[in-house]
């Protein structure tokens, strides 16, 4: 599949960059469980839209760790999934969690945490 669209690509790396920012968010909900006390973090949107769409959304910091345990899955707000290039695998009132298509792996594969694609 070559020839995806630019746009989706550059969108792909966007998501890429949210997922840092959302990686510090979680390491402070981890050590300031003050503000979460029921375990439910605010997260940015990871849909990367236009350079990022700036909505939050709110996400148990367990289930974050579960959508971060793939490095080519992302967590946004509902209705932000772009059917051209993620599948939506779980969805709640407050969040719909995304599997990258293999097209886009390659702009989303360098993982903070360094896990393996599967
Ligand atoms: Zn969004």
């Amino acid at each position: 599949m070559s020839g995806l669209d630019e746009r989706f690509r550059r969108q792909a790396r966007n998501e890429a960059i949210f997922r840092e920012v959302n990686e510090r968010i979680a390491q402070l909900g981890q050590s300031a469980q003050a503000w979460s006390p029921d375990g439910v973090v605010e997260f940015l949107c990871e849909c990367g839209v236009d350079g990022g769409c700036g909505e939050r959304i709110r996400m148990p910091l367990e289930v974050y760790e579960t959508v971060r345990r793939q490095d080519d899955r992302f967590a946004v707000h509902p209705g932000h999934e772009t059917p051209e290039i993620e599948r939506a695998v779980d969805w709640t009132d407050d969040y719909v969690i995304v599997d990258k298509i293999d097209a886009v792996e390659p702009q989303v594969a360098d993982d903070p945490r360094g896990a393996p694609s599967s």
